[in-house]
């Protein structure tokens, strides 16, 4: 009998304890549910259909608050190939001339613009002005002034504009950022990021001034930025920053091949961090406390991301970010949920700041004074 009852309450216990236990936010996200969701489902068109529009298509597949419904772009046979594998309808097909008049179809409630970079302010300020929320990729324009105007006008319009900062939602950055703010690394004292890759094909969009916006620091570059802010957990004051380039050929006028940038914070913490196009295995954070560290190496790319404290290794499960970040915002764009990192256009604005004095720096050899909060 009494090995029954101590069989039995074995049994009871997990089932007891899990409504007690404080389960982070992204245990949830990715686990078989027995209810099929019928909640509120927000209606997506991606712009853009390359390389990273479908890696989010593809995760989109799985996602419970978020659908794929409309395409906008300019290669008519991608149109056609997307409408037959994610089954949709001809109505919500759009070219880059016509797509203003997504205005009027009421099935799409949110446009994602994942374009080259130099393309995102004014697709965005179209999108908001047809009245649709607009998720925009990184970095959200090539300067703080567009990135400015983009975020007036999706006010003007009273459309959500977000980011597509997929590493907000990340379990292991999200239980780091948890250590950090429960004060487990003491006062922050420094960060580390290194971000980078050798870039390859000469001719792609990401080397020209034109549609980039600049060179590594745009693209990659802006990891380390917008990760020492979510690391420290402040908003640097001062930026110094120097670059090198040892391949004139490959990386032209105002396209940076690599950049070393230093911040200062508020609460003493400094940074240190380089963006280069032009080097391989670069992929890592480190973030450095009085009472402990924390390291993730990779720590920005699209997993498993690996990191580990003072405390040990970090075991959370690897998640398809691209499906948590739609869920996640989603339920931000729908139902006014509040992400632990921000990724709307203020945030996205804060990093073009950044990155714009990030190249005066490089120009001037000044240090140059930042004023984000
Ligand atoms: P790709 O070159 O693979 O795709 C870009 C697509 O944009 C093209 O396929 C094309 O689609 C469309 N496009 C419209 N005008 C142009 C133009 N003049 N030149 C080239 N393409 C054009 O780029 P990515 O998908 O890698 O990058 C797109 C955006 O996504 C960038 O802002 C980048 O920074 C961001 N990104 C974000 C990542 C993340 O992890 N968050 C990862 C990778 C990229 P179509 O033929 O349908 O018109």
């Amino acid at each position: 009998m009494d090995s029954r009852r101590k069989f039995l309450q074995k049994l009871a216990l997990p089932a007891l304890a899990l409504p007690f236990l404080p389960l982070p936010s992204w245990a949830n996200l990715q686990k078989p549910t027995l209810i099929p969701y019928q909640g509120p489902v927000l209606r997506v068109a991606i712009m853009g259909l390359g390389g990273y529009g479908t890696r989010v298509a593809e995760a989109m597949k799985d996602c419970k608050k978020a659908k794929l419904v409309g395409v906008i772009s300019g290669t008519p046979a991608k149109i056609k190939t997307w409408q037959s594998k994610y089954g949709i309808p001809a109505k919500n097909c759009y070219n880059y001339e016509n797509f203003d008049e997504v205005k009027n179809n009421p099935d799409i409630d949110a446009i994602y613009v994942i374009t080259p970079n130099a393309l995102h302010h004014n697709q965005v300020i179209r999108s908001a002005k047809a009245g649709k929320h607009v998720i925009c990729e990184k970095p959200m324009a090539v300067n703080a002034k567009e990135g400015q105007e983009m975020v007036d006008a999706c006010k003007k319009a009273n459309v959500k504009l977000l980011v597509g900062y997929r590493m907000h939602f990340e379990p292991k950055t999200l239980e780091i950022i948890r250590m950090r703010k429960a004060g487990e690394l003491g006062k922050i004292t420094f960060f580390q990021g290194l971000v980078g890759f050798k870039v390859g094909d000469p001719n792609q969009w990401r080397l020209s001034k034109e549609l980039a916006g600049g060179g590594s620091l745009m693209d990659i570059g802006i990891y380390a930025i917008n990760g020492a802010r979510y690391m420290v957990g402040e908003e640097p004051m001062w930026v110094t920053a120097q670059e090198t380039k040892t391949d004139p050929a490959m990386f032209k006028k105002d396209v940076d091949e690599t950049i070393q940038f230093q911040f200062g914070f508020p609460g003493g913490a400094v940074a240190s961090c380089l963006s280069t196009y032009n080097m391989n295995n670069l992929d890592k954070f480190f973030l450095n406390g009085n009472d402990g560290f924390a390291e993730m190496q990779p720590s920005t790319n699209y997993g498993p991301i690996k990191a580990r404290t003072h405390q040990g290794e970090l075991s959370h499960p690897h998640v398809t970010h691209q499906t948590v970040q739609m869920d996640e915002m989603a339920e931000i764009i729908l139902n006014g949920k509040q992400p632990i990192v921000p990724v709307d256009g203020e945030e996205g604005l804060k990093d073009l700041k950044i990155i714009d004095a990030i190249y005066e720096a490089v120009q001037t050899g000044n240090k140059v004074s930042l004023k984000l909060s």
